[in-house]
């Protein structure tokens, strides 16, 4: 049996013993499709986690950055990634993005066109599929950059992202570390532009698990940058940490507009493109400058735990957080 055979027994077992039952036993019969594909998300989100923690724990004992001075922010982040990888990714799918996908087709149909389909804009093109998988990961990952930008650049939205930015000891799951409401925004944007730039749902799945793998290897505690080349060929652990460096990345001026360098998600290129680039050698300490006491000796509490965090971020969205712990000036 290989892979694929077992992953699609698993699938089935799994929507027969658990999935069915509940659908019945609640007349939900109309959603058995979208129960059956949200199974496929929940394994493909197992299979990723075990792979991930084979490979990359090995690496962070190997070639770790730095000790770990906070024991709970594995475990902490590790909550983020199973929660958003397990569940509420396929959540936002099927509650946003498949009746969003049914209004669009409806109105293609309508105009009888799909303006942005590959196939229409460059014949022939889906017969090479590699092609067109390498295609939409670089289209993808371009407004992936600007979401990214605009998480740094609108203060309510950098009150979300700052929760992703305040993690000191990044670690494997450290990606998913963010704030709920953030994670639906961009989960839902960027499924939009998947299926207004023509990508089919199978293809998708193969697009969002190669960008996560990779964003999480970006996270992760190893020392570890991809060569001369490879750095601006592929965002490495040492780009992407550069980006969360205390006072050196995402809160230095850039030569853009705003401050801050190396936004890009996937593909460096977005960053030497737009001017945010910085290639530094250096592995930086992470986090937020206003994390440090300050001369006052006080520093801003982004919280210990999934839910503080959470409702903190809101508090800072709502600009209610003006609470600060008072730390001792060492
Ligand atoms: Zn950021
Ligand atoms: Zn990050």
């Amino acid at each position: 049996m290989n892979f694929i055979d077992l992953f699609s027994t698993a699938q089935a077992w799994i929507f027969e013993a658990m999935v069915q039952p509940f659908i019945y036993q609640f007349g939900l019969g109309e959603f058995t499709e979208q129960a059956f594909e949200g199974v496929e998300w929940f394994l493909i989100g197992v299979c990723e986690l075990i792979v991930l923690y084979a490979l990359l724990r090995p690496l962070e004992a190997w070639m770790p950055v730095h000790k770990i001075t906070d024991s709970t922010a594995r475990w902490n982040d590790f909550i983020y990634t199973a929660l958003h990888r397990l569940g509420l990714f396929t959540l936002a799918i099927f509650f946003v993005l498949d009746p969003a996908l049914d209004s669009l087709t409806g109105l293609f149909h309508l105009q009888g066109m799909n303006p942005f389909n590959l196939d229409n804009l460059w014949p022939g093109m889906v017969d090479h599929p590699v092609l067109v998988f390498l295609l939409y990961l670089v289209v993808l990952d371009f407004f992936d950059y600007w979401y990214h930008r605009a998480e740094h650049q609108f203060s309510w939205w950098w009150a979300l992202h700052s929760l992703h930015h305040s993690q000191r000891n990044m670690n494997l799951w450290s990606d998913n570390r963010n704030h709920l409401l953030d994670d639906f925004l961009r989960d839902v944007y960027m499924g939009l532009i998947a299926i207004v730039i023509g990508v089919q749902p199978g293809q998708y799945a193969l697009l969002v698990v190669v960008s996560r793998m990779i964003q999480s290897l970006q996270h992760a505690n190893v020392r570890m940058h991809f060569g001369q080349v490879g750095e601006y060929l592929l965002v490495s652990p040492r780009y992407h940490r550069t980006h969360h460096a205390i006072g050196v990345g995402h809160e230095s001026k850039g030569k853009g507009s705003i401050g801050g360098h190396n936004f890009a998600v996937l593909f460096p290129i977005w960053d030497v493109v737009f001017g945010t680039a910085l290639f530094s050698k250096e592995f930086h300490m992470t986090g937020i400058r206003d994390q440090l006491a300050s001369p006052e000796g006080s520093s801003r509490d982004y919280g210990q735990g999934f839910w503080s965090q959470q409702w903190l971020g809101f508090k800072r969205l709502l600009r209610m957080d003006k609470e600060k712990i008072k730390v001792r000036i060492r």
